[in-house]
């Protein structure tokens, strides 16, 4: 099967990044988002992050227009009915993700793949959900999308090879690096991850280090490029949050409960940089820590 049009669903930091790489390597995308807004945004993102290719000599400017014409956005989802390939990126909660699927599944052919970018639901549960699980997959992005190399490639239990195959094809077509990953919670990269940064925020909570002594402590004595918090921001921590709750529900094991002070600041609504505050400050020239 032939992948040509793609159809992103939620246009929120992800899937700008996803609709640019598709786009960059020559798929038809069309955009969807609840909020023109969000699309508004998306393409102004999109639109920098390209030029900041061509101005890195990573692209052409002509191959960067090619890719803004590849680019298409609607608010309305049955626009994405004629999509040979679904990939939802939309907010990390179940009900959300359910309820996509069941509205855009009277538009699609039958043949379209659907496939979900979330970092933790069950792929089995979403595909049980629509009208062929052998055509679902977990289909997991890395932030952002147009640097990271991996991709997670998640089948449920009843995902067919022939699904598998085919995007194991598109992964090579974005220029990307293809991991396989179990269906169980948060898969392979943030069931690790996500412990790490829910631990730096214990570390906190209880008083072990601040905001910069902890990120600092992680880049220089484990060579990470970015601080745990940092990172967290830079995920978002209703994300951060909401993958804890899928590994402390499904893995049913204390060792992963949401740090309470995770849980205040999304209560806050301070969810890192896409909502200017987290556990740094961003509405100035350089970020503050808020503890
Ligand atoms: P985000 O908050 O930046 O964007 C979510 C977008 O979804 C928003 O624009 C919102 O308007 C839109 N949306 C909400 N309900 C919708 C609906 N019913 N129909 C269409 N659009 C809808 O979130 P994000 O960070 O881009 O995360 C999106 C998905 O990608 C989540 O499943 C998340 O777990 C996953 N993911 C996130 C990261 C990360 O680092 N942030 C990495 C990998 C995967």
């Amino acid at each position: 099967m032939e992948i040509k049009k793609v159809g992103v669903v939620g246009a929120g930091q992800m899937g700008n990044g996803i609709a640019h790489v598709f786009a960059a390597a020559g798929y038809d995308v069309l955009m969807h988002d609840i909020s023109e807004d969000a699309l508004d945004k998306a393409m102004g993102i999109i639109r920098k992050n390209l030029s900041r290719q061509v101005q890195r000599e990573k692209l052409s400017e002509a191959d960067m227009n090619a890719a803004l014409e590849h680019i298409a956005t609607t608010t309305t989802l049955s626009d994405l009915g004629p999509s040979d390939l679904i990939i939802e990126a939309a907010t990390e909660r179940e009900s959300v993700k359910t309820a996509i699927f069941e509205d855009l599944l009277p538009h699609l052919k039958p043949d379209t793949i659907l496939t979900s970018n979330t970092s933790s639901i069950s792929i089995t549960r979403l595909a049980s959900r629509t009208d062929r699980p052998g055509k679902f997959m977990g289909f997991h992005f890395m932030n952002p999308v147009p640097v990271m190399q991996l991709v997670e490639l998640i089948r449920g239990i009843a995902t067919d090879r022939e699904t598998y195959d085919v995007l194991l094809g598109v992964v090579e077509k974005l220029g990307k690096t293809a991991a396989s990953a179990e269906d169980f919670p948060a898969f392979i990269v943030n069931r690790i991850l996500m412990p790490m940064i829910n631990e730096a925020v214990y570390t906190l909570y209880e008083g072990v280090g601040s905001v910069e002594s902890i990120d600092q402590s992680m880049k220089l004595g484990a060579n990470h490029p970015m601080g745990p918090l940092e990172l967290a921001d830079f995920i978002g921590l209703d994300t951060c949050l909401a993958i804890m709750n899928v590994l402390h529900d499904g893995l049913a094991d204390t060792k992963y409960r949401p740090c309470p002070l995770l849980t205040k600041y999304v209560e806050a609504g301070w969810l890192g940089r896409k909502t200017e505050r987290g556990f740094y400050d961003y509405r100035g020239e350089t970020p503050v820590p808020t503890r």
